[in-house]
């Protein structure tokens, strides 16, 4: 059912402490300029969306995780703070993957910004090069992926 894994992709968080080995089965990944993306980067949550069965983690003793709002946690190396993954809690499309920040990668080159969600809330400081990506605002986001009565 789940799509095949087209690259294998090895990423870690800063310190070292924890490791993955990512199965991804696309080489496009999306930017999210939500308020709670903003303030869990410091930017834009730059991520990838894996199959959460597709990555084997090292060192998982050092994930610390959080349910960061009604549909969805967050989780961090304890050890150095890096983001890890941000999942989705709830039943909707997204349910079953983890969302890979990209810049986890050791490699993280190859691939493709395909979609900006809550594009309406990107600070209006700066912009992603580049056109022709799927563009969603926070209404678009909370209508598709089932998150009513949400932020
Ligand atoms: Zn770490
Ligand atoms: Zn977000």
């Amino acid at each position: 059912m789940s799509a095949p894994v087209i690259e294998k992709r090895e990423g870690g968080c800063l310190c070292g402490a924890v490791r993955f080995t990512a199965g991804l089965t696309k080489r496009e990944f999306g930017a999210c300029h939500c308020e709670m993306c903003r303030r869990w980067t410091g930017s834009a949550l730059l991520g990838m969306t894996v199959p959460e069965g597709n990555v084997d983690w090292v060192g998982e003793e050092h994930i610390a995780s959080r349910q960061t709002s009604p549909w969805a946690m967050r989780a961090w190396c304890r050890e150095c703070g890096s983001n890890l993954y941000y999942k989705v809690t709830i039943q909707n499309e997204w349910s079953g993957n983890v969302e890979l920040p990209i810049g986890l990668f050791d490699d993280a080159n190859g691939l493709t910004l395909a979609n900006e969600i809550y594009i309406d809330h990107k600070p209006d400081s700066f912009a992603y090069a580049g056109e022709g990506r799927k563009l969603m605002t926070r209404q678009d986001c909370i209508e598709k992926f089932s998150l009513l009565g949400t932020a």
